[in-house]
């Protein structure tokens, strides 16, 4: 019965161009990547599809500092945090990050997780009690809607980017405690939330705001340290959650805010308590991460998307005024997240393969990830791309848009 009912719901995937499918990658060195196709044939894939955008992962000083900590904590840390899976390793990056925030957020105290998927459960299921009424924007990534799912507390949904919309639900709240919760960038637009705005608000209705800043860490801001750096916020009801994985090329997710909250996590929230404490090698090869995003490497590398990002932008935006038949839009995004909406789910996928065939991945997004009828190419960009690693995809889109163009007509 399982089976059959299983199968019922996998056809209906299919019908819908839903399927979703694995790939294996050989070998890395971003953004060339050896992937393995369907036919068992490995071929090298230019990606513009990885999170990783200063391009570190690949870097020789993130491998060597990897093997450093393994040869002096060895593999896996053996045990929850609370038990004996916390390291000098963990702490020194806790440390970091507190130092880091501080002047974003007074009495500021950092804890660890092992990916960012489970921070933002742990913040939202550990703070959204039964007294706690939980606004929640409405393009929040998964993580936090799972989070918002488990909490005791009452959610209510607010538009995206609606501040006024999110200004008459506070002000119409009974609830004790109130806490917004928004992306700061949307992982499928690429666009800021008006995060100042949010803060005003919770200034003005006693609330706090928690920010997933899981694509800004790293690359937003003259230092690297994301949102709030870049928009220059000072607030003690700041929760800051970003994940280590994207732009630190490497793994895990931490939460910053006031000492009190963080206590709070570390006595209440069950993913914390309850999980193997991420290998201390990371941890170790974190720090070496750290220094790489304040210093010389990632101011470079910043600049470096931002001329990227404009090239690709102005590249996009010639090919969409030639082929206004076709309804694309180049959404308005100030990050390495370059997304194309094209439309339609088959032909989304149609184009994304076509790219595939000319070495380039670049992923098609359809429902539920984004609104039906919205389905997308999701550029995005890494620091180590080149200025000609760009004008190839322009050049494949381009061509992909003349024939399908042609095709409509
Ligand atoms: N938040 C956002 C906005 C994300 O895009 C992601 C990852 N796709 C996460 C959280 C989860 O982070 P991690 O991959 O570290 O679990």
């Amino acid at each position: 019965m399982l089976l059959e009912h299983l199968n019922t719901k996998l056809k209906a995937i299919e019908a819908q161009s839903l399927t979703r499918f694995l790939r294996q990658a050989e070998s890395r060195t971003a953004p060339r990547q050896i992937v393995r196709g369907a036919d068992g044939i490995a071929r090298e894939l230019l990606m513009f599809c990885s999170n990783d955008y200063l391009g570190l992962a690949a870097h020789p000083r993130i491998a060597e500092a990897l093997a450093e900590g393994a040869r002096i904590y060895g593999g896996g840390s053996g045990a929850s945090p609370l038990i004996s899976g916390h390291t000098v390793a963990h702490e020194r990056v806790a440390q970091t990050l507190a130092d880091w925030f501080a002047p974003h957020i007074p009495q500021a105290r950092a804890i660890g997780f092992c990916t960012g998927y489970m921070a933002n459960l742990a913040v939202v299921t550990a703070l959204g009690d039964e007294q706690t009424e939980i606004f929640s924007e409405a393009l929040n990534h998964a993580s936090l809607i799972d989070g918002t799912r488990l909490a005791k507390a009452k959610v209510t949904r607010f538009g995206h980017a609606d501040v006024g919309q999110l200004r008459t639900l506070l002000a119409a709240s009974q609830a004790k405690i109130k806490l917004i919760v928004s992306d700061a960038v949307f992982s499928m637009d690429g666009d800021l939330a008006p995060l100042p705005q949010l803060l005003a608000l919770a200034e003005e209705f006693d609330a706090w705001l928690i920010v997933d800043d899981a694509h800004g860490f790293g690359v937003l801001g003259a230092k690297g340290r994301g949102s709030l750096e870049h928009f220059d916020l000072k607030s003690q009801r700041l929760i800051l959650v970003g994940t280590l994985g994207k732009a630190a090329g490497l793994a895990g997710a931490f939460v910053v805010a006031h000492e009190t909250v963080v206590e709070y996590l570390l006595q209440a929230a069950r993913n914390f308590i309850f999980s193997t404490a991420s290998p201390a090698a990371i941890e170790h090869a974190l720090l070496t991460s750290f220094d790489l995003i304040e210093g010389e490497t990632g101011v470079q590398r910043r600049e470096n998307l931002v001329r990227l990002q404009a090239q690709l932008r102005k590249g996009i935006e010639a090919l969409l005024a030639r082929h206004p038949r076709l309804g694309w839009k180049l959404a308005a995004s100030e990050t390495p997240v370059q997304p194309l909406i094209v439309g339609g789910n088959a032909e989304v996928m149609q184009l994304a393969a076509r790219l595939e065939r000319e070495g380039l991945r670049v992923p098609g997004i359809r429902p539920p990830t984004v609104p039906k009828g919205e389905a997308r190419l999701r550029i995005t960009l890494c620091a180590t791309h080149s200025a000609a690693d760009v004008e190839q995809l322009l050049a494949a889109l381009a061509s992909a848009a003349a024939d399908m163009d042609r095709v409509a007509a």
